[in-house]
């Protein structure tokens, strides 16, 4: 969380923790952090955000999830726990750990057409995978294997690895971009 506040206020934007609803109501994006996706699915419900999140999803709020943020923003999720639900609002499939013990954590270098050169140095770390979407989601990049390792549906984004940790900025950047893009039909409707 500290890193993407790091990464966002060297953007320049004006960041800071949401952990309530009345904080959630005060900003225009929302990133959504790695760590544990039943956990933070759990603390959210606990902290009354569950709901106002989903909310905030179905008003067209960009939101940027890296690792356990992207399982929360795909509609359907293998390897849940039981009764583990998700935000929503990308649809696709995203598996949960899907790298075995083996190659749990590791890095590559990654080509991500949509942000050009040069290639993102990508950390995973027990990170999924999305293995199934739908023609509203585009595929930002993949593995060799074929594999989806970011993904975006409008103005959700979502990555299975970690730009925050490696001085990466340009997702972030691209998160910002569609606040503003969101901002800017906001004025011009008034
Ligand atoms: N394995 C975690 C989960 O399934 C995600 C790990 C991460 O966010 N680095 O929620």
């Amino acid at each position: 969380m500290r890193e993407h506040l790091a990464v966002l206020t060297s953007l320049g934007a004006d960041a800071r923790p949401v952990r309530r609803p009345e904080e959630l109501a005060d900003v225009e994006g929302l990133v959504l952090p790695g760590g544990e996706s039943s956990v933070i699915d759990k603390l959210a419900r606990a902290f009354d955000l569950f709901d106002p999140i989903r909310g905030a999803i179905a008003d067209g709020m960009p939101m940027y999830g890296t690792c356990a943020g992207l399982i929360l923003l795909a509609d359907r999720i293998d390897g849940a726990i039981t009764g583990q639900r998700t935000f929503g609002g990308i649809d696709a499939r995203v598996a949960r750990n899907v790298f075995g013990s083996q190659t749990a954590s590791f890095e590559t270098d990654l080509d991500v057409p949509a942000l050009g050169s040069p290639p993102v140095h990508a950390v995973f770390i027990r990170a999924p995978a999305v293995i199934e979407w739908g023609p509203d989601a585009e595929p930002l990049a993949s593995l060799p294997d074929g594999r989806v390792v970011a993904i975006e549906q409008g103005a959700l984004l979502g990555t299975a690895f970690h730009p925050e940790s490696t001085g990466e900025t340009r997702f972030h950047q691209r998160f910002l971009d569609h606040v503003d893009a969101r901002r800017g039909v906001g004025a011009s409707a008034l």
